[in-house]
């Protein structure tokens, strides 16, 4: 219809009509003039008339044609009456919508018009004056022309999309005549519309849920396009998103961009897949891991066209990658046994520390019940507990002791933990445990050690007065006496410093053995400390239970101990402690144990002696004397007196021994060997031994001086002043400052101590030897003397000790002994003095002997020295004249 040609047409017929009309009403008014002309009038009309049938014949086929033009359209055509109803439609639009052409006319479009639309259309028009038939119209005579999209309404009511064109048509003088209107099925086109603006989306989501995004560089250009995921990976917007290729690797970590640069290039040259993760830094130093992939596209002469790439963020992959490998790791080595169940306890997973603690290998275990472990140590209502606890709480805690694959029980400590699914349903079991063996050994150790002495492995001190303290209290309600022994071993000390102390050790052990071998199981044998024992018997009904036990315990330990390759006799003293009586704890019971020992071992070596109560009185009395001696010497109560000493030859008196006396203001003469002792463990004995050595030399070298001829008088030293003091300088001093040559003194050190410290004692004897005195050793025989180091001693002399004289002529053994002592010493070229010589016979022995001196009540009492400086007198006098003991004798004064 919109053919303008045919549009004029219809115009011209319609103007020629009007113009016949004109024509006829001007031949009606010329009928009126003349009827001569009538009939000219009426050909004229039949040819007007004809002229008239033709044209309506032809804008009949002129309107027949408009229609066959229309219909040959694919599109709807409409054409519509200025009121905006239909006035005539295409075949097509009848076809499609199922309409008759004579029922269209005077519908409106509208009425097919998706109900939403038409009401948008309604809307979206002002009020008018007049009716609407066709909002669609109304809409279109606004704004003359439109171009939209709507749905209509089809035959099968389904709605179709439609792309709507409609113009307003004017006639000629500009009346509005209506409107034509075009519309296309575009129902296909938007579906595709729509399904590709689906699939962008999908693709869209499909990289946001990936964290994939793509690109797209152009590599004759050096373009780059970014997918928006790209951006949101690298945190852009698509303002800042890099151009250009360098633009991108300035976003790369530098530690990874070589590599990637490297990467992109040999992928581009050897048309390789880039394939490869890598990291993008951000300005705040942050950092995100991708998967970069891409490929490139070339041209027919292999030029490089185009990469096509995609970056996937793999941050969270990474770093869960990074977890698990740790968590694995964790698992793998943890020192833990770490076993995982399903719900019903079925082993899933173990570890390596598991299997070592259970012996069992992972493979081994699998789909097992970890009941498989249970060792029967448990109740059933442990278990019970357990897994009620686990149920509840969701994890269990506590000791389990479970079996080893070899059948050892082990004690674990188990962490069991449930771990439950979103529902809530328990699904596995995670136990996790450690062996408790090490720890319950140790623990076990440490308790033995603390409670047992390291070296015998008896208890201790603090586990027998445990022991003790339950004796005791036993003992008190039932009854029964409790005896308490006290066990010194005699001359432990020697073999400690003789032969060292591996070998002291070693003996001790022994004995510890042997003490325990000798008594019964209820009975405790500890290590009191040193070479003293403890111990505690109970249930015997008498003293004389506990006699018998002593006098066990002594002999077994007179027979010789066999101790790395040496062969050693010790012997013991013991004391007896007893409740009821000598005590009510511990303490005191252990102390008056002690002391009756002391006692035993007064009364000769290998003895036993029960407590007495006095024998507290006599540690009260040493703790009395101790006072008293420190005061002694201020109160001028010490003195010196001196022993005679005679060449056995010719019974010539060549000297003297220094004795020192105490005798004190109320006590009066209190002997040397009580409070000798007291005086070393104070330390006394260092200004009491220096006074004695100044007093003795004095003394020597008046007598000296005053030419009644030279005499030597003989000093005892004490250990305590030789390792004490520097006995070298005060020897020397002492001579120096009473001017008796060194020649006239003689210094007496005991055997036992020359043999304690015989290494160092070497160096101090040295250096008094040096001095010009000569060195005896004192009590000779007493001591275990190692010939080797006798050998390497400075000395002049051996000082037999009285104890081995005594029993002479009688005693076998010991006229043996000093037989053996006097070759000995002359064997070291030593002179060899006998002390305590008592008797003629005895003197007349060891005359025989070729005994060089002698010493003893047989020749003179020790004495002060105004009784001694008489016995010098006979000998100035005539100094060839041989001394008589009988003599002297009378004129000894009683002094020790
Ligand atoms: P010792 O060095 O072995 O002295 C000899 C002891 O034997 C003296 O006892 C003496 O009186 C005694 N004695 C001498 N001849 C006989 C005898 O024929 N028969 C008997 N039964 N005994 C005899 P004393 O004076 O009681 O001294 C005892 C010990 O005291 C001495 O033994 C000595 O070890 C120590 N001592 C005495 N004075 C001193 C001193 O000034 N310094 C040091 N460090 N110790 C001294
Ligand atoms: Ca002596
Ligand atoms: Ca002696």
């Amino acid at each position: 219809m919109d053919d303008p040609r045919l549009m004029e047409e219809l115009e011209r017929l319609r103007n020629e009509v009007a113009a016949l009309r004109l024509a006829n009403a001007a031949l009606e008014q010329q009928m009126g003039l003349g009827a001569a002309q009538t009939d000219e009038i009426l050909r004229a009309m039949e040819a007007q008339a004809e002229a008239l049938r033709e044209a309506h014949q032809r804008q009949i086929s002129q309107t027949d044609f408009t229609q066959r033009v229309m219909d040959t359209s694919s599109a709807l055509m409409i054409v519509l009456r200025p009121d905006g109803r239909i006035r005539q439609v295409n075949r097509r639009f009848a076809i499609e919508f199922g309409v008759a052409d004579a029922e269209i006319e005077g519908q409106a479009l509208d009425d097919w018009l998706h109900p939403d639309e038409r009401q948008a259309l309604v809307a979206s028009l002002p009020k008018a004056p007049w009716r609407v038939y066709s909002p669609l119209y109304e809409h279109l005579r606004r704004v003359g022309l439109y171009a939209g999209e709507h749905r209509l309404a089809t035959r099968d009511s389904e709605y179709r999309f439609y792309w709507l064109e409609a113009s307003l048509q004017h006639d000629p003088k500009g009346k509005e005549e209506g409107a034509v209107v075009c519309a296309s099925d575009i129902t296909r086109l938007k579906q595709q519309q729509e399904r590709l603006l689906q699939s962008e989306r999908l693709l869209k989501d499909a990289q946001r849920i990936a964290q994939l995004g793509h690109w797209e560089l152009d590599l004759t250009t050096d373009r780059l396009g970014w997918s928006e995921e790209v951006l949101r990976i690298v945190e852009m917007d698509a303002a800042s998103a890099p151009q250009g290729w360098a633009d991108f690797l300035a976003l790369v970590h530098p530690d990874d961009l070589a590599l990637v640069n490297e990467a992109f290039t040999s992928s581009v040259r050897d048309r390789r897949l880039f394939d490869m993760d890598y990291r993008i830094l951000f300005s705040d130093g942050r950092s995100k891991w991708v998967h970069g992939r891409c490929v490139t596209q070339y041209d027919a002469d292999e030029r490089p066209l185009r990469a096509i790439g995609t970056v996937q963020d793999v941050t969270a992959q990474r770093s869960a990658e990074e977890q698990l490998s740790l968590a694995a790791s964790v698992f793998e080595n943890s020192l833990n046994g770490v076993v995982i169940t399903d719900a019903e306890a079925r082993i899933v997973k173990t570890n390596e520390a598991f299997s070592r603690i259970l012996g069992y290998s992972c493979e081994e275990i699998l789909g097992k019940k970890t009941s498989l472990f249970s060792s029967k140590r448990h109740s059933k209502s442990f278990y019970r507990q357990l897994w009620t606890t686990l149920e509840r709480e969701g994890q269990w805690q506590g000791e389990i002791w479970d079996r080893r694959k070899d059948g050892q029980i082990v004690p674990l400590w188990q962490n069991i933990s449930a771990v439950h699914d979103r529902k809530g349903r328990i699904k596995h079991f995670i136990g996790v445990c450690y062996d408790l063996s090490e720890q319950k050994r140790s623990a076990e150790h440490i308790r033995h050690l603390a409670y047992h002495d390291a070296l015998t492995d008896l208890p201790n001190r603090e586990s027998f007065s445990d022991c003790c303290k339950q004796a005791l209290e036993h003992a008190r309600g039932g009854g029964k006496p409790l005896f308490l022994l006290f066990l010194d071993l005699d001359r432990f000390k020697y073999v400690n410093d003789s032969l060292g102390h591996p070998i002291g050790d070693a003996l001790l052990r022994a004995v510890a053995q042997r003490l325990k071998g000798s008594l019964r199981h209820t009975d405790i044998v500890a290590r009191q400390g040193g070479d003293e024992f403890i111990v505690l018997l109970q249930g015997l009904k008498s003293r004389r239970d506990a006699e018998l036990i002593a006098r066990k315990l002594l002999a077994a330990l007179t027979r010789p101990f066999h101790v790395q390759g040496y062969k050693l006799d010790v012997r013991s003293s013991i004391g007896v402690s007893c409740y009821p009586g000598d005590g009510e704890d511990a303490a005191t019971l252990i102390k008056n144990a002690d002391l009756a020992m002391y006692r035993a071992k007064e009364e000769g070596r290998g003895n036993f002696r029960f407590y007495e109560a006095h024998l507290t009185e006599q540690a009260k009395e040493r703790l009395f004397l101790e006072g008293e001696l420190r005061e002694a010497l201020k109160r001028d109560e010490l003195s010196v007196y001196y022993q005679p000493q005679l060449d056995l030859s010719d019974g010539r008196l060549i000297g003297c021994e220094a004795l020192l006396r105490w005798r004190h203001g109320t006590r009066g003469m209190i002997p040397p060997d009580k409070f000798i002792p007291i005086a070393e463990d104070t330390g006394l004995i260092v200004p009491i031994g220096e006074w004695v050595l100044y007093v003795a030399c004095r003394q020597a070298s008046a007598w000296l001086r005053s030419g009644r001829g030279a005499y030597r008088v003989a000093v005892n030293l004490s250990g305590v002043q030789i390792e004490r003091c520097n006995i070298v300088a005060t020897v020397d001093r002492v001579l120096a400052e009473t001017g008796l040559p060194p020649q006239y003194l003689e210094l007496e050190v005991t055997e036992t101590y020359v043999m304690r410290h015989a290494q160092q004692s070497i160096r101090i004897l040295e250096g008094l030897r040096a001095l010009g005195v000569t060195l005896a050793i004192d009590d000779f025989g007493t001591g275990q003397s190692s010939l080797a180091y006798l050998k390497r001693l400075p000395l002049d002399k051996l000082k037999i000790d009285r104890s081995f004289i005594t029993d002479i002529p009688h005693g076998e053994n010991e006229a043996a002994i000093t037989r053996a002592i006097v070759a000995l010493g002359h064997s070291l070229r030593l002179k060899v003095l006998a002390e305590g010589i008592e008797t003629q016979e005895q003197a007349a022995f060891l005359k025989e002997l070729q005994c060089e001196e002698g010493q003893g009540y047989y020749y003179g009492r020790p004495m002060d020295a105004d009784s001694l400086e008489k016995l010098l007198q006979p000998e100035a006098r005539a100094r060839s004249e041989r001394y008589s003991p009988d003599e002297q004798a009378l004129e000894v004064s009683p002094a020790s």
